[in-house]
């Protein structure tokens, strides 16, 4: 089991897409939750219980999630010190990345780090100055030693252009990433569709960038014999090769990967921190391996291509807090990249028939906090 561990519900950041969305977002357009907005600002158990919750699960990975989890540095030492966990992944902005000791930083398997794509977008989404902090710090973990996996977590709105700067991220001569993941700032809110241009950003350059960016991915496996990390991509032509006819909710919500409220209640997915009904009991006293499931109902329920999407996202499905029209702007994207993975698939059947690249390329730790479906 996977368990995104919330350290704290501070961050030391304002990014557009989280901040700035979230003094527009106001608790009256919430309606029919019950939200705990009270919640501890930093773990408020003790680290024993969460000891003895995960030592029930040999299998246990914890992600550590916030908020910003770097910022909470002591709590992530006494949680590495004390509990058996099978792999420890932090989700984290970067900044503070060189805050944290190289013994402890040289154990985490992989690191999630939040950049959008070049110097001028990222600084532009998440403050001035951040990106070169962050490249630094990633320069600097790895003079330090660190070998896990390095993740570019890019967070996608509408001035990116994600054929441009996915491309950035994996060609830039100082520090070229190998794993990039990114998610759309979609959904999340409720009143944002109508001040935003997600429907004109996504039919004119998202869907068609993704096209690109497919075929890009291909022509590197012809090329260099190379399967590049791209986990949206990895995720859909993993499932299309082995012929895999329906994937469960490919993030891991509330099936396989969990969170850790500050306050120790878990519940389906870090994004439904507070919401009362979802909460699922309390690492003082629940089994991991026998916590309650719970899935995705209308529209995905009734969705034609839900086996391979897997329904994107549960807290969307349940939040409905963009109105259907606009949801299905969403899952045209959903469907855009499946067609343009599966127009694809036999290029990399061939190539991997040929032996220029292998099926085991194509496999990577799930629910490591990649969502995959955009
Ligand atoms: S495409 Fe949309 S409706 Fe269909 S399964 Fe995915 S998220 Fe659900
Ligand atoms: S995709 Fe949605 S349900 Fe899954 S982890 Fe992200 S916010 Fe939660």
């Amino acid at each position: 089991m996977f368990f995104h561990v919330f350290l704290t519900t501070e961050c030391n950041l304002e990014c557009r897409y989280c901040f700035a969305e979230a003094l527009e977002d106001t608790a009256e357009n919430f309606l029919g939750f019950d939200v705990d907005y009270a919640l501890p600002r930093k773990i408020s158990y003790a680290i024993g219980l969460l000891e003895r919750f995960c030592g029930q699960d040999p299998e246990c990975v914890l992600i550590f999630y916030g908020g910003e989890p770097l910022l909470c540095t002591e709590e992530i030492k006494q949680i590495m010190d004390t509990v058996k966990a099978k792999h420890f992944i932090v989700q984290t902005n970067g900044v503070f990345l060189n805050c944290l000791e190289p013994a402890y930083v040289n154990r985490l398997s992989a690191i999630l780090v939040s950049l959008d794509g070049d110097e001028v977008l990222t600084d532009y989404y998440r403050g001035k100055g951040v990106y070169r902090k962050v490249v630094d710090n990633l320069k600097l973990i790895k003079q330090n030693g660190f070998e896990g996996e390095i993740i570019a977590r890019m967070t996608v709105m509408e001035s990116t252009d994600i054929y441009k700067q996915v491309l950035w991220l994996l060609n830039n001569s100082e520090f070229p990433f190998t794993s990039v993941h990114w998610q759309l700032n979609a959904g999340f809110w409720s009143n944002d569709f109508q001040r935003r241009n997600f429907k004109e950003w996504s039919v004119e350059s998202y869907n068609p960038g993704i096209r690109r960016l497919a075929k890009f991915w291909v022509n590197t496996m012809e090329k260099k014999g190379i399967v590049t990390r791209l986990y949206p991509f990895l995720g859909v032509a993993q499932s299309l090769l082995i012929g895999e006819e329906k994937s469960p909710l490919r993030c891991g919500a509330g099936w396989i990967n969990y969170a850790i409220q500050t306050d120790g209640h878990i519940i389906p997915c870090p994004s439904m921190w507070g919401m009362r009904d979802y909460y699922l009991g309390h690492i003082r006293n629940a089994n991991p391996l026998k916590l309650k499931k719970v899935t995705v109902g209308e529209p995905c329920t009734n969705c034609k291509i839900l086996g391979i999407c897997g329904g994107r996202c549960l807290y969307a499905n349940i939040t409905k807090r963009w109105k259907p029209e606009a949801y299905k702007l969403v899952c045209q994207t959903v469907e855009n990249m499946i067609n343009a993975i599966t127009a694809e698939t036999p290029r990399i059947m061939k190539l991997i028939k040929a032996g220029k690249i292998k099926m085991e390329e194509f496999q990577f730790m799930k629910y490591n906090g990649c969502e995959v479906i955009p």
